[in-house]
């Protein structure tokens, strides 16, 4: 049988029934925009979290664009990411109006390296976008200082680390904002579109919910120039049901991920480290080998559907190389990208199946050309 990359066929059989009524119930109740499970959706997801607000969104993208023009950062400003994330986190900060500004990442976590922001901080900058990539929480104590002493924002891009913490805080808590995306692979996923901005700043989520909503106060009543950018109510009830599943499926991917490390630790891939004090959601389960589309190819005959996250990075991207700034070489993002591959993992991966990738990957990958102790 062929194993997906992520297996959510097999999580909706699970959850069929659960599914099902929560969206019958929204049917007959008709509130089909901005209705009764949104409100509740919200509210469990700022719970979740530990923060004051969750303002549900059309997606991903949207949380990132809107979080940023709601703090007023577009037209001339700056903001600090990094070039190995999803196209979405920059062009959220291009659509807003602002530059994106690219940094290269820690070679042992993939996550923004912090030691390359004071030199990328310019006047211009307002605020650091950096992204818990994979499902490993950033660097945040750190990024945090260097953004106080400069008087930047904080904007988490936690779309690929919903439930992650960060020395016993949650991911959605650890920024003045963060954003997230519930694209259906995600480890909070809807059966289509939607986001959330998650923050303590009244004024921002007040904001917020207007902009989404054609900028009403109240019905008819328009006091920005806003958007049509809501989350969906019958998304919002499938959230609900799954949210209270998210912790056990995190767990269930930790196990997953050790399970591969066992078998993977005597064979030539670079394995994911997780820094001190963190708790890693394995969004994806990514190693380097010096012939990952050797491995790739190798996988594919046996049905076997690794990824790559992401295969070219962003400042390279016709559609944003020239809208972006480079401050310094991005070494690591440009030699790793050639060596990524992420392995099949979700809640719902049996260990006879990981037992058969790994042994593949163990047969055929090759050291990786780039060391994870590199000074770039
Ligand atoms: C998925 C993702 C997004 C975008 O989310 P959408 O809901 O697809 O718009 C943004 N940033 C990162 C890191 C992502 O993985």
């Amino acid at each position: 049988m062929a194993i997906p990359l992520v297996n959510l066929k097999r999580q909706h059989t699970v959850l069929c029934n659960e599914i099902h009524a929560a969206m019958a119930e929204v049917v007959s109740r008709g509130d089909y925009i901005l209705g009764e499970s949104v409100q509740k959706f919200e509210q469990e997801f700022a719970k979740y979290c530990k923060a004051k607000h969750c303002i549900g969104v059309s997606n991903g993208l949207d949380a990132i664009t809107l979080t940023l023009k709601g703090l007023g950062i577009g037209q001339g400003d700056e903001v600090i990411t990094q070039a190995n994330t999803f196209i979405a986190t920059a062009l959220g900060i291009y659509h807003a109006g602002a530059t994106p500004v690219l940094v290269d990442h820690d070679p042992n976590t993939y996550n923004l390296d912090p030691t390359r922001l004071v030199s990328a901080i310019t006047p211009k900058t307002k605020a650091i976008l950096p992204v818990h990539l994979y499902g490993q929480p950033a660097q945040i104590d750190i990024i945090r200082a260097i953004a106080d002493e400069h008087g930047l924002l904080v904007i988490e891009d936690a779309a690929q680390a919903h439930g992650a913490r960060f020395h016993g805080n949650r991911c959605g808590s650890l920024g003045h904002a963060a954003c997230f995306s519930f694209y259906p692979g995600k480890n909070l996923g809807a059966l289509g579109d939607g986001g959330a901005v998650v923050t303590d700043d009244d004024e921002l989520a007040n904001w917020l919910r207007m902009a989404r909503n054609y900028g009403a106060r109240s019905k008819y009543e328009h006091v920005i120039a806003g958007f049509n950018n809501r989350l969906d109510t019958i998304q919002a009830a499938v959230l609900r049901v799954k949210l209270q599943h998210l912790d056990t499926w995190n767990t269930t991917r930790r196990q997953h991920a050790a399970r591969y490390m066992d078998i993977l630790e005597n064979s030539d891939v670079v394995l994911p480290t997780t820094i001190e004090n963190v708790e890693h959601v394995y969004h994806l389960f990514v190693v380097r080998c010096g012939n990952r589309d050797e491995v790739l190819e190798a996988l594919k005959v046996e049905e076997i559907f690794a990824g790559v996250h992401y295969p070219q990075p962003i400042h390279t991207q016709e559609a944003l190389r020239r809208s972006c700034s480079v401050p310094h070489r991005l070494t690591n993002t440009a030699s790793f990208c050639d060596e990524l591959l992420s392995l099949p993992l979700c809640p719902f991966i049996t260990g006879r199946e990981i037992d058969t990738v790994a042994a593949i990957v163990s047969r055929v990958a090759k050291p990786a050309k780039t060391s994870t102790f590199q000074v770039s």
